[in-house]
């Protein structure tokens, strides 16, 4: 038995036989053809491309279920569909009489030099995008409509299955995770990744960034795969079998233990109430914050309407993702983060200029303030939208109280020309700043005077106050949000903003983990916003936390200058 540690990127515990798979590097040999055969050759490749175009048409169709998902798998037509591509392999066999897929190589081997130039993490993550679509077009022209990959899943129809791979394209994914797929084990990857976003969608457990696996796993081998912790188990013993099988027994009892608090109010032992609001990126979350009985949306992610595309979200489709959210929530506050593009979110259509330091650039407000007509669109589908719920609109990356003025000014002036052409809309919207960054906390005052709430968000708060990027593993054990100073921040920022009566949450990632709420109880926040899958677990301790015990155990660590756990 043998455990190798890797990054947890999708949650969840499975148990089954492994297979290995190793893709190999695409192997296409120089070759010509005479020119008599060029125009047969062009026809071969428009051939190959409608024949993968249909292919992906089909996952699409056939086996995803929810907009956003057919929306991450939309990029492979994209890229198949780029006039770029048709025109360099076209020239290439043209003028070279080279085969379509020794030009297709070609290609690929262009675009690789230009990913590998590429500092932005989220972009270069693209690569294995284009890398796959174009070996499957390959294929086609090779005579080999079964794709390696598919062969995989195909031959191996019964079982439990945990694949393991260097890499795996969102389009694999989606299409085997209803059958024999229980999990995989990556050698790439990360949390940002567009496999990592769709397994967490769907429930299937993944580690990634398993660098050594190929020669610590082997076809056969039996293994648990650990999505909470990272960790994977080769060739287990009968003892840590029946470990995890307690482990996902447990779960599913603490689980139907949780579910029985889902129509108790978040209350503290003592009778403090908290609101428990949740935290989204895409709207099909909604019904999962609906099921789980949350009071409302604390935030929601809106860059991710803006990435992976080659369009900007016009005003109308921004509408009605807004209203559908609103509509759904009904009464219930819905705050609606303006986007937070910039850092490792990046979208190509706002024209991005590449950064050296992408955290320290141009993200968040200082985009929307740079690019108005973009910010504007987005204002307005937020005020025509809040006539059908109780909308409020949030700014990210707040570092003084002239950028929020500023914001101010451009919703005023969207007000006005929605009213001059006799828009619908409903003017009346709360305005709240994000406090993430440290310059902030010590603005809270002045921020007071102009904004109805605060959200802190933590995950930006601890990175840009320990200079510890939130995205580097190698400085993980300084990114410590149980930090002294990160505690300090909190308890300032609540104190005066407290002051001029305006309520202040947490919706970093802190405030999904039960271990730190008597801490952000102690320190008097008003309410959560968290991940939808822990408003359970979160909640359980708030009934079984008294909050003027948490306030007293704040107050002890401030004075030691230290932020522990609550034993
Ligand atoms: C945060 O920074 O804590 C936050 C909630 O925003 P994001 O994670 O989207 O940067
Ligand atoms: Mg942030």
């Amino acid at each position: 038995m043998k455990t190798i540690k890797g990054i947890p990127v999708s949650e969840g515990i499975a148990i089954g036989r492994d297979i290995v798979y190793r893709k190999e590097k695409i192997k296409v040999k120089k070759k010509k053809i005479n020119p008599d055969q060029v125009k047969a050759e062009i026809e071969r490749f428009n051939q190959a491309i409608s024949k993968e175009l249909k292919e992906i048409q089909d996952i699409i169709d056939n086996y995803l279920h929810n907009e956003k998902e057919k929306e991450l798998i939309s990029s492979y037509i994209l890229i198949l569909k780029d006039p770029l591509l048709e025109e360099k392999v076209i020239k290439m066999i043209n003028e070279s009489n080279y085969t379509a897929q020794y030009a297709l190589k070609l290609y690929l081997q262009e675009i690789t030099e230009s990913f590998a130039k590429m500092t932005n993490k989220y972009l270069s993550e693209r690569f294995s995008e284009y890398e796959d679509v174009i070996a499957r077009v390959i294929d086609h022209l090779n005579g080999n409509d079964n794709h390696s990959e598919d062969e995989v899943f195909n031959n191996n129809k019964e079982g439990d299955y945990i694949y393991v791979l260097d890499d795996i394209s969102p389009s694999q994914v989606a299409k085997h995770y209803q059958g024999i797929a229980k999990g995989f084990c990556l050698a790439k990857g990360s949390k940002t990744s567009h496999t990592a976003i769709i397994s967490r969608a769907l429930g299937l457990p993944v580690v990634v960034g398993l660098e050594n696996l190929f020669n610590e796993i082997q076809t056969g081998d039996e293994l648990l795969l650990n999505g909470h912790t990272g960790e994977v188990v080769i060739n287990y013993d009968k003892a840590t079998l029946k470990k995890y099988r307690s482990i996902l027994e447990e779960e599913s009892r603490q689980n139907a233990e949780l579910e029985k608090t889902i129509n108790i109010p978040a209350r503290t032992a003592d009778g403090k109430k908290i609101p428990l609001y949740c935290n989204i990126e895409i709207e099909q979350e909604v019904d999962t914050v609906i099921r789980k009985k949350a009071d409302g949306i604390g935030l929601f992610r809106t860059e991710y309407l803006f990435i992976d595309r080659d369009d900007l979200p016009q005003e109308e489709e921004q509408f009605q993702v807004y209203r559908n959210i609103a509509e759904k929530m009904k009464d219930k506050p819905v705050i609606i983060r303006t986007y937070d593009l910039g850092g490792d979110k990046i979208a190509g259509t706002t024209k991005h200029k590449q950064e050296n330091n992408p955290f320290l650039g141009c993200r968040g407000i200082r985009l929307s303030l740079k690019k108005p007509q973009i910010f504007k669109t987005q204002i307005k589908a937020l005020l025509r939208a809040n006539i059908h719920g109780n909308i409020m609109v949030m700014f990210p990356m707040i570092s003084s109280p002239d950028e929020v003025s500023e914001s101010i000014k451009i919703i005023e002036i969207c007000k006005e020309e929605l009213k001059q052409n006799k828009t619908e809309h409903n003017p009346n919207i709360k305005i709240g700043a994000m406090i993430e960054i440290p310059a902030a906390v010590f603005c809270i005052a002045e921020l007071a005077k102009m904004c109805d709430f605060f959200s802190i968000g933590t995950n930006d708060l601890v990175q840009y106050t320990l200079a510890a990027d939130r995205i580097n593993k190698d400085v993980e054990r300084y990114y410590n949000p149980y930090h002294p100073a990160i505690l300090k921040m909190i308890n300032i920022t609540v104190a005066n903003a407290h002051r001029f009566n305006r309520p202040v949450s947490i919706c970093g990632e802190i405030a999904s983990d039960p271990d730190f709420i008597p801490l952000l109880l102690g320190s008097d926040i008003d309410s959560l916003s968290l991940n939808p899958a822990s408003v359970l677990a979160v909640k359980k301790k708030i009934l079984d936390t008294r909050y003027d015990e948490a306030k007293e155990t704040v107050r002890k660590n401030m004075k030691n200058n230290a932020f522990k756990k609550q034993d």
